[in-house]
């Protein structure tokens, strides 16, 4: 399988993507597929005989990836495409060229002492003690599983499942949602808990639903919190939450999958102040900490729930488990890539404080884009700048609400299909708004001015 020809070509692939980046000066933020785009590749099918290789891969240059959105554009301002360091791709490149299996400590022990470092790191900055771990997988979907499946064993018996309520806001991410199901929580017992005007769960009402379930015989073994959701930035209050939460003996777990983020940054961090006391927290790496996918981490308070739910001890994998904790022990996995290691090259080479500064800047730019739309006629903000995120809407009285809802998304999918920027609308309070979120360390004042300006020009000429 190894000769120089293949050396060569994978050098050039290399080479060829540099050069196609280099030699586009207006890069789109989105380029959709055509009805053709997608007949040729069922044309090409899934052959019998092989065919030449440096053919197919200008396929793959040409015909399959310059059809997406392009989450490292500046303008790419929809969330959750999300920008990536060079440096994350070169550690991704030289990971797949090794190819270890990141399952434990027997196949690839310096990958995990680099795992194991990094996880270190993300308690660390949670605030979590000596007794907490964690274990990295591909998203922030299976790190909510990975915790909630956690959650449901330490706190609700085996059989009593049928009797175990879930608690969430209605903001939260719907992989909670998703997880809670697959633990065998159905929708009748997930109990959206009432929010507040800013859309942050109501402590009070949390407490309020636990104990009517408590009261019917119910089991309440879960309450779930999103910094920042997915809607708009919005953190949850951790510290009243979590207060809540010991008082009726809940697992507390906070969907940092985005906002988490934030913690890197010495200056914002106080802003999920109260997320130390939290059982379990997810944090994403290819959201806001420049990685390409996939990268997350699953984090506990106390590292001995994860090994109460994941560890086994088959037969076949004893000589291998020498008696360290080994990663697949502690999550859903066995064989994986070492997801880590881009990210650990990453902080290598730019150190954390880079990171930290970037993730400072799109904080200031949200709020920069907000005095941007509140300079443009008629428009107004729905949701302020919250971990780089916002939401705005434009008020005109002389349409109704559902005319104004089919101009949002109007506007954004213009904007959008026209590959000047990638914008996207959602719901707030049961209308469309627009949502912007500027994680990338590449945006300018210019590219927001530019965005807000082709957004009410696209609004004016629909209104006119
Ligand atoms: C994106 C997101 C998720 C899901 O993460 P994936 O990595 O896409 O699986 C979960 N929760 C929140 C709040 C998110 O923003």
């Amino acid at each position: 399988m190894k000769n120089n020809t293949m050396r060569q070509t994978m050098i050039d692939a290399i080479n060829d993507y540099y050069d196609r980046l280099e030699s586009n000066d207006s890069p789109k933020t989105y380029i959709p597929a055509t009805t053709e785009n997608y007949e040729f590749i069922k044309e090409l099918s899934i052959p019998k005989a092989g065919r030449n290789l440096e053919e197919m891969v200008n396929v793959l240059h040409d015909d399959v990836f310059p059809y997406r959105i392009d989450g490292e554009h500046p303008r790419s301002l929809a969330f959750v495409p999300s920008p990536v360091s060079d440096v994350s791709k070169l550690g991704d490149i030289i990971t797949t060229l090794y190819n270890p299996n990141a399952a434990g400590w027997f196949s690839a022990p310096i990958v995990a002492q680099i795992h194991q470092e990094l996880i270190r790191w993300f308690c660390g900055r949670v605030g979590y003690g000596e007794s907490s771990g964690g274990v990295f997988v591909s998203g922030g979907s299976l790190a909510n599983l990975t915790c909630i499946i956690a959650a449901r064993n330490d706190k609700l018996p085996i059989d009593e499942i049928h009797k175990g309520v879930a608690y969430v806001s209605e903001q939260a991410h719907h992989s909670v949602n998703k997880a809670l199901r697959m633990i065998g929580i159905p929708d009748t017992r997930i109990r959206k808990v009432e929010t507040d005007e800013n859309m942050r769960m109501i402590p009070e009402s949390l407490d309020a639903l636990v104990q009517e379930d408590k009261k019917s015989g119910l089991i309440p073994f879960v309450a779930i919190a999103t910094s920042g959701t997915t809607n708009a930035g919005t953190i949850d209050p951790l510290e009243d939450l979590s207060r809540i939460c010991k008082k009726h003996n809940l697992w507390f777990h906070v969907d940092g999958a985005f906002g988490a983020s934030i913690l890197a940054s010495d200056t914002n961090k106080r802003l999920l102040k109260g997320i130390e006391e939290a059982d379990s927290v997810i944090w994403d790496a290819h959201k806001w900490l420049y990685q390409t996918y996939t990268c997350a981490v699953a984090l506990v308070k106390n590292q001995q729930t994860l090994l109460n739910s994941f560890s086994d001890n088959p037969s076949y994998l004893k000589d291998a488990a020498s008696g360290q904790v080994q990663s697949w022990d502690l999550g859903p996995e066995l064989s994986r890539s070492a997801l880590g290691v881009k990210l650990w090259l990453t902080m290598q080479v730019l150190g954390t404080d880079t990171f930290a500064k970037n993730i400072d800047y799109s904080v200031g730019m949200a709020k920069k884009m907000e005095s941007i739309v509140l300079n443009t006629k008629n428009w107004e903000i729905v949701t302020h700048a919250s971990l780089g995120m916002l939401t705005f809407a434009y008020r005109d009285s002389r349409f109704s609400d559902e005319q104004m809802d089919k101009f949002h998304s109007s506007i954004c999918n213009s904007i959008t299909n026209d590959g000047i920027a990638t914008v996207l609308t959602t719901e707030i309070h049961g209308r469309k708004v627009v949502r912007i979120c500027t994680i990338s360390p590449d945006v300018t004042v210019e590219d927001l001015e530019l965005t807000m300006s082709e957004l009410n020009k696209r609004m004016q000429s629909l209104i006119a």
